[in-house]
């Protein structure tokens, strides 16, 4: 057993004598290593599987290293705390013993498993857990517009997970996933920026100031977006077939468009809205009404294609958009009449 600990495990002066619940799930009487968390729940398990997944126990956990005199030990194997929430720890053992379980019966995977894929994946050094999660999230969150619209997603994000999620994804390896939790906080009432939320573990979570910066910025930007698009819709140049005198007498439905779309943008501006540009449900109503004016369907694909690459473009845009710094708005890249 390694003598040192890591800086992140916690110290064994500071703990406190208390009494342990042997967790029911992993504790396991084959194990060689009981592993505390929080100085409440101890986990007996096994420490070759641990090292197989992580590169930190690998090293802590050696077994021919000599084991210190003063070593504590429970039921004959010794112990090795850990500051981490029981919660998490659960988690992170469930992810190495069962992991064909970190879905549950929807298909769906828990924000609360991605979080702790990413942080104890990371804390622990477990490069498979990190992929795993980012590879979810790419998925959850795809790059082009057309894949996210069929999408199913694979994650339960809620509004409230953005602040999680933006906190787990500042790092470089990411793939652009810190824009988009970047991009989901504008969605939350300032209240819940400012004063963040409490997490399934007992651990709250808050923006950093730069982060929380850029999201009342995006707060500020994102409405002018939404008013921009809307103008921009059904405004010239018209479609080839509308021009030449569609059958249906598009060229005059189109006209009551441009006025009605910039009408119902300004209608929908309030302090808590959520701008969500990225999502199909959202510009339903404006393409519901040229349909119910009567535009043809020849007209009808050319704006939807049109909005396609409006939010294609805007999507893309996500992380400039949420790099600038308040002195220069990002509102000056809008997007292009296409
Ligand atoms: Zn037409």
């Amino acid at each position: 057993m390694a003598s040192t600990e890591p800086e992140d495990l916690e110290p064994p002066l500071k703990r406190m004598k208390t009494e342990l619940q042997r967790d029911s799930d992993y504790w396991f009487k084959s194990g060689n290593v009981v592993m505390v968390a929080s100085n409440t729940v101890a986990y007996r398990v096994h420490s070759e599987l641990l090292g197989r997944k992580s590169k930190v126990f690998k090293d802590l956990l050696d077994h021919d290293a000599p084991q210190p005199k003063d070593q504590e030990l429970m039921d004959g194997c010794p112990v090795v705390h850990v500051s981490d929430a029981a919660d998490h720890f659960s988690t992170f053992l469930m992810l190495i013993y069962d992991g064909w379980r970190y879905r549950d019966e929807g298909g769906y995977i828990e924000w609360g498993v991605i979080k702790v894929m990413l942080l104890l994946g990371d804390k622990y050094d477990c490069p498979e857990f990190r992929t795993q999660a980012i590879k979810h999230l790419q998925l959850t969150f795809p790059a082009d517009i057309s894949d996210w619209d069929s999408r199913q997603p694979l994650i339960q994000v809620s509004p409230e997970h953005a602040i999680s999620m933006a906190n787990l994804t500042r790092s470089s390896d990411t793939s652009g996933m810190h824009a988009i939790a970047l991009y989901l906080c504008c969605s939350l009432p300032i209240a819940t920026l400012m004063a963040g939320v409490a997490g399934r573990a007992g651990d709250a979570e808050s923006l950093c100031l730069e982060d929380l910066d850029r999201c009342l910025q995006g707060r500020e930007d994102l409405p002018k977006v939404w008013l921009d698009l809307h103008a921009k819709l059904f405004a010239s140049p018209l479609p080839f077939h509308a021009k030449s005198g569609c059958v249906s007498g598009c060229e005059e439905v189109i006209e009551v468009m441009q006025g009605f779309c910039k009408e119902s943008a300004r209608r929908d501006l309030g302090p808590n809205i959520a701008y969500d540009i990225i999502n199909r449900a959202r510009w339903r109503p404006v393409m519901m009404d040229a349909e119910k004016r009567g535009m043809c369907s020849r007209c009808m694909s050319f704006y939807e294609g049109r909005l396609l690459r409006m939010r294609q473009q805007f999507r893309d845009g996500l992380e400039k958009r949420f790099q600038y710094v308040r002195a220069s708005s990002a509102y000056s890249d809008i997007i292009e009449l296409v």
